[in-house]
């Protein structure tokens, strides 16, 4: 990217309060791994063979043009390069792409534009091609500190690498995060709260902080139902959620969403343009986004598979395989959904104007009576940290 398009040295101060106007956030997958995690239903996959790069610029450009046909014009408000392990990529495929997003659309200087990147694909110089094509944030898939439970996640790295890598990010990027991941096989409370306030002394000002899922499909799926897996149950995961937000927020990283955590001012623009329902155009195999067109806002789904990716923006231009119109209700309960996630809460006067009605007052009651919701004057509303823990049974009961 040249630096004409983005300005690599300063970063935009802080974050902005919700105006109701979330911005334009562009998602860009890189679909591969160096291996498969067993507990990942991610869309990534392991190509032994190597893969042909310049192939995939070529697509990447295509489609942004083809995304920048179907947006109109717009600013965008920041960048992000997910998979799979983007931190694969050369740099010049980095440099390439954001070249391509910066002809297509409004691209100020200094937006946050950040990359995955994983503990055994860091190198010191990969970071500065990174950072010379205007990367100023890098997200690290840390997952543990120590080396039993990298192990047992099937990580290629282990805790020294993960350190490493965190030392570079942090010599290099104005801003780092990295991933952890708790509630895994065995894991006392005690032992985690030690980690994770290490992690605090080491990630600066953001860290996200997963709980393990046996997602279906997966290999520890597989193991879970045969009894060789044992993770927490409810009462312990319920534990370490309520002792992550304990200690996160003792040592001034609060949550500003369910599974992330930030000192004010550090949160990632990206993910909050997600949950506050902004548009996103989602580029790249498997990616998702949602677009206002004159039409209204819908949402997009690209193909999964790379190559089958590859091959229909190479014919069409674009691997889009679906482009469903939203109602506006199905956008109010998107709204709900995403909006619930945040400690800022939801901009109700958006839910109201999108839902044509006004939430059930009998039924905020009594959540609220119950310790779940916390309504914000007349326009808006949260979860507390205890609805956060029955996110999903405390947004159907609204959205009913
Ligand atoms: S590195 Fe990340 S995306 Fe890749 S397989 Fe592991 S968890 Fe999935």
């Amino acid at each position: 990217m040249s630096t004409t398009s983005t300005n690599v040295v300063g970063l935009r101060p802080g974050v902005l309060p919700d105006s109701g106007r979330p911005g334009f956030a562009v998602y860009l997958h890189w679909p591969f791994c160096a291996a498969k995690c067993p507990y990942c239903d991610f869309n990534s996959h392991v190509r032994h063979q190597g893969v042909e790069q310049q192939a995939y610029v070529a697509a990447f450009r295509a489609e942004i043009a083809h995304m920048r046909q179907l947006s109109g014009p717009r600013t965008v408000s920041s960048i992000f390069f997910g998979g799979g392990t983007p931190s694969l990529m050369e740099p010049s495929t980095v440099d390439a792409i954001l070249t391509a997003v910066g002809r297509a659309w409004d691209m100020p200087d200094g937006i946050e534009i950040t990359l995955e990147a994983n503990p055994s694909s860091v190198e010191a110089e990969r970071f500065r091609g990174y950072r010379a094509a205007g990367v100023n944030r890098v997200s690290l898939g840390v997952q543990a500190l120590n080396d039993a439970d990298l192990r047992v996640l099937g990580r290629l790295h282990n805790t020294a690498e993960a350190l490493t890598a965190i030392g570079l990010a942090r010599d290099i990027f104005p801003r780092m995060s990295f991933d952890l991941i708790y509630a895994r096989p065995q894991q006392r409370p005690d032992d985690w709260a030690r980690e994770l306030e290490y992690a605090i002394d080491l990630a600066a000002d953001h860290l996200s902080l997963y709980q393990l899922t046996i997602e279906e499909g997966t290999p520890f799926w597989g193991l879970h139902k045969a009894g060789k897996l044992v993770v927490p149950d409810g009462d312990l995961s319920a534990e370490l959620y309520e002792l992550t937000q304990e200690v996160t927020t003792a040592h001034g990283l609060p949550a500003y969403e369910v599974s992330n955590h930030a000192r004010p001012g550090a949160e990632s623009q990206h993910n909050l343009t997600y949950w506050r329902y902004g548009d996103y155009a989602g580029i790249g195999a498997g990616a998702h986004g949602r677009l206002t067109m004159p039409q209204g806002k819908v949402a997009t789904a690209n193909e999964r598979n790379p190559e089958a990716w590859l091959a229909s923006v190479t014919e069409r231009g674009h691997g889009m395989v679906e482009t469903t119109p939203l109602e506006t209700s199905e956008q109010a309960d998107e709204l709900l959904l995403m909006g619930l996630r945040l400690r800022e809460g939801m901009d109700l006067k958006r839910w109201r104007a999108l839902s044509g009605r006004t939430l059930d007052a009998e039924r905020v009651a009594f959540l609220e009576s119950h310790g779940f919701v916390q309504p914000m004057g007349p326009d808006r509303i949260r979860c507390t940290p205890k609805g956060m823990l029955v996110l999903d049974a405390v947004v159907a009961d609204l959205a009913s």
